[in-house]
């Protein structure tokens, strides 16, 4: 589970001989730190976790959330067999999870667990403050902790830095939008039961969307969805057993099915050679919001779905929000919540990491027109030794970055090239 490693396993700041010889730096315990640092370890080099196991998976998601993606596309990346969800709940007597078994948010927490306990070791449960460059490598700093030189640092934090609210949508929360405020973003919540009786306005049309508002409903609170596209599109039902032909007319990857998404699935390391604007174009394009499948009898026909709604102007009065909408046809359209429950998405952004200092910022190169960092085949910055993985390396390889199915490409290849590198060994 998470523990705190002893303080003498630190490699406090010294020289930049320590550093050289230092451990690599994981900051983030999800399924992309986990699973990096699963390889590192097997691999002999000398590696430090900082973050909370799952910690997104505990504090960002809603009771009651599933996953959106399929078992078999859940996996986290194990340096040896063993380690596949499948094996996790074999383990504990429990049914093989099929692509009609939704998995439930806490049954992936748990493995996530069980994958930390069996093949990465101990997690320091700390928040990581900041990260200077220093000679021979990196000086982290904890809350609550010494400094810890690094020879290397991979960032591996995950979405919940990067949460976007639309800037008019922002007037409505003078103070910083929250749970406690007339607006909050999807990722402020595990509980949304407190809105019990109150009349939300979730604005969304992708999965986060639909899900809080069928969570919202169950919970006794009138949602009404605000969707800018004309339609709520839905995943289709999988079906497992495809005869041969349409199997190989659609092929099946962990993204859905289809020829484009099974090609960005098997050679994402293509796409990092595309010029950055056809890159960029798959990364905005690519796997659009939709609904997975079996959330649809809990949301249509059940919540009201305002379609074609683009919200251009919001202001508080009396406690409530007040929204000016446009719609069908050039039509104008007001609409008054108790609550706006922003489920507007993340945008890739390393300005939007808080450790990292404006020196460091700076010296990272981006992928033009784009905040997101450039990186190389083995995902590291043009700041030597400084890594980012999951969502933040997305724009490089693909929407595969954006999902667990990555993991096994961006912690092989990070390994690969520590390994060669040798810090900490
Ligand atoms: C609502 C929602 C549903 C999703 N559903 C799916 C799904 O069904 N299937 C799928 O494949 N993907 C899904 N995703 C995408 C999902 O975020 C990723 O697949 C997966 O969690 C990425 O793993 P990660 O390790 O990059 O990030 P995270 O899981 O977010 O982990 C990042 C970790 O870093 C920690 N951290 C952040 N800052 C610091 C710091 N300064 N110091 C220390 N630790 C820090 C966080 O606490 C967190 O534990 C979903 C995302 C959202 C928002």
């Amino acid at each position: 589970m998470t523990q705190s490693i002893p303080r003498q396993c630190h490699t406090p700041v010294k020289g930049s001989a320590e550093r050289r010889g230092g451990p690599v730096v994981v900051i983030g315990a999800g399924p992309y730190g986990l699973s990096v640092a699963a390889h590192l370890r097997a691999a002999g080099v000398k590696v430090l976790v900082f973050g909370e196991v799952m910690g997104s998976w505990r504090h960002a998601m809603a009771t009651g959330m599933f996953l959106k993606s399929t078992p078999a596309a859940t996996d986290l990346s194990a340096p040896a067999a063993g380690g596949r969800l499948a094996d996790f709940r074999h383990e504990r007597g429990e049914p093989e999870l099929t692509e009609l078994t939704p998995i439930p948010c806490e049954v992936f927490v748990a493995y996530g667990m069980w994958f930390t306990d069996r093949f990465v070791g101990e997690v320091t449960a700390r928040h990581v403050t900041s990260v200077d460059r220093a000679p021979g490598g990196f000086t982290v700093r904890l809350e609550d902790e010494d400094p810890v030189a690094a020879s290397a640092v991979v960032v591996a934090t995950g979405l919940r830095p990067m949460a976007h609210i639309p800037q008019h949508l922002l007037r409505l929360a003078p103070a910083g939008p929250g749970p406690d405020t007339v607006l909050s973003h999807t990722s402020h919540h595990t509980d949304l039961s407190r809105y019990a009786g109150q009349r939300v306005a979730v604005v969304g049309g992708g999965q986060s969307a639909l899900e809080s508002a069928a969570l919202l409903h169950e919970a006794g609170a009138h949602p009404h969805v605000l969707v800018r596209s004309r339609t709520v599109r839905w995943g289709a039902t999988p079906a497992p057993h495809r005869p041969l032909i349409e199997r190989l007319a659609r092929p099946a990857s962990p993204l859905g099915t289809g020829w484009a998404l099974a090609g960005l699935c098997h050679a994402p390391q293509a796409l990092s050679r595309l010029p950055a604007p056809a890159r960029l174009l798959v990364h905005h394009r690519a796997l659009g919001p939709s609904g997975g499948w079996w959330l649809r009898a809990r949301v249509e026909g059940v919540v009201p779905l305002h379609t074609d709604r683009h919200i251009t102007q919001a202001h508080l009065a009396d406690d409530q929000a007040h929204l000016r909408l446009t719609g069908k046809g050039g039509g104008r359209f007001r609409f008054t919540a108790d609550h706006v429950l922003a489920a507007t998405g993340y945008r890739i952004d390393i300005g939007a990491l808080p450790f990292l200092p404006p020196p460091l910022r700076e010296a990272i190169a981006r992928v033009p027109g784009s905040h997101a960092p450039h990186l190389t085949g083995a995902f590291e910055s043009t700041v030597p030794g400084l890594y980012f993985t999951g969502s933040l390396a997305a724009p490089m390889f693909g929407p595969m970055l954006r999902f667990v199915a990555g993991t096994a490409f961006a912690a092989r290849r990070i390994t690969r090239h520590l390994q060669r590198h040798a810090p900490g060994r």
